[in-house]
C-alpha cells in the first residue's frame, strides 16, 4: 500500500504545481494595498469571533500574508520550475498522509543561502534553497516537509498567538471598527507570528511534536522514517561549523541533540524502517543544487 502511494504521486504533480502557480500569482497581489486579494484579507478578519476559532478561509489568508513577509525576509522562489513541482510531488504525498490531508499544500523552494524551512499557516510551506541542497534523498526532503506540514496540521503557529491572548476578546470585527482599536489588534497579532515564525521559533514541545509527526507521516507514506533523524545529524554537523546561527533552524529550533535523542528512542516504533525506501535516484534527477 505504501510502495502504491509512491508510484501513485505522479499523478499529483500536475495539479500541485497549477495551485502552486496561481498562488504565487496572488501572492504578488497581496503586495499591493488596492488589490482585490488584500481587501479580502482585511475583510476575512470579520470571520474572527470571540470563540477563538477560526475558519480555514480566515486562516489561509492569515498564512499568505506571513507567506509574503517570507519571502522579503528568505527570498524569492527559486526559478527551476522542475525543482519546484519535484517538492510539491513530495510534499503533496506526505501532506497527503498528514492529520490534516484535507486542505491544499503548496511547497516552495526559496533562494536563500541559510538552512531553514518553515510553514504558515493555511498550508504554504517553504524550504531554502541551502537546506535542499545539503540533501541526499527523497525521504530527507520528505522528513523535512512533513515536519512543516505538522505545524500546519497542528495549527501550531496560531495557537502560540492565541496563547499569547492576542485574539482573545476581539469579538466580532466589522470593517468598520478594523480602523480602530480591533484592526490594530489584528495586526499585532500578525506581527506576534512573524516573531514567532522568523525569530524567536515556536515552543519546544511543538517543535517535538512535529519531528515525532514527521517520522510517522514519511513512514505512512512508505519513506524511511529515520530520514528525519539523519537530516538533523547533518544539520549538527553543519552548526558545528556555522558561526551565523541567525535565522535558520538552528537559531529557531530546539537543540539538535535533543531533537536527535528524542526521534531515536522513537525509532522502535518502525521495526520495519531499515527496508523502507530513500529513493535517491529521483532526488537526483530532480535536485541539481550547487552543494
Ligand atoms: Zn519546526
Amino acid at each position: 500500500m505504501r510502495f502504491f502511494l509512491l508510484v501513485a504521486l505522479a499523478a499529483v504533480s500536475v495539479s500541485a504545481t497549477s495551485v502552486s502557480a496561481g498562488f504565487f500569482d496572488k501572492m504578488q497581489n497581496f503586495a499591493n494595498p488596492d488589490s482585490k486579494e488584500s481587501k479580502i484579507f482585511s475583510g476575512a478578519s470579520q470571520l474572527l469571533s470571540s470563540s477563538q476559532e477560526i475558519d480555514y478561509k480566515t486562516e489561509r489568508y492569515i498564512g499568505e500574508s506571513l507567506a509574503l513577509e517570507g519571502l522579503q525576509r528568505f527570498g524569492n522562489p527559486v526559478k527551476n520550475e522542475s525543482l519546484q513541482r519535484y517538492v510539491n510531488l513530495v510534499g503533496t504525498a506526505v501532506a497527503g498522509n498528514s492529520k490534516r490531508a484535507t486542505i491544499p499544500y503548496q511547497f516552495a523552494v526559496l533562494d536563500s543561502p541559510v538552512q531553514n524551512a518553515f510553514a504558515v499557516p493555511g498550508g504554504v510551506i517553504f524550504i531554502s534553497r541551502a537546506l535542499v541542497s545539503i540533501l541526499d534523498d527523497e525521504a530527507e526532503l520528505a522528513a523535512v516537509l512533513a515536519h512543516e506540514v505538522g505545524h500546519v496540521s497542528a495549527k501550531h503557529a496560531l495557537k502560540s498567538t492565541q496563547r499569547a491572548q492576542f485574539f482573545q476578546g476581539v469579538g466580532t470585527i466589522t470593517a468598520a471598527s478594523l480602523k480602530g482599536n480591533k484592526g490594530k489588534q489584528f495586526a499585532s497579532a500578525i506581527g506576534d507570528m512573524q516573531m514567532v515564525l522568523f525569530d524567536k521559533g515556536l515552543d519546544k514541545t511543538m517543535e517535538f511534536e512535529a519531528d515525532l509527526a514527521a517520522m510517522e507521516t514519511t513512514y505512512r507514506t512508505g519513506y524511511d522514517p529515520s530520514a528525519m533523524i539523519r537530516v538533523l545529524e547533518k544539520l549538527q554537523k553543519l552548526e558545528a561549523s556555522s558561526k551565523d546561527k541567525k535565522g535558520s533552524w538552528f537559531s529557531t529550533h530546539p537543540p539538535l541533540a535533543e531533537r536527535i535523542a528524542r526521534l531515536k528512542s522513537q525509532l522502535r516504533k518502525y521495526p520495519d524502517y531499515a527496508i523502507m525506501t530513500s529513493v535517491q535516484g529521483r532526488f537526483g534527477k530532480n535536485v541539481k543544487l550547487n552543494k
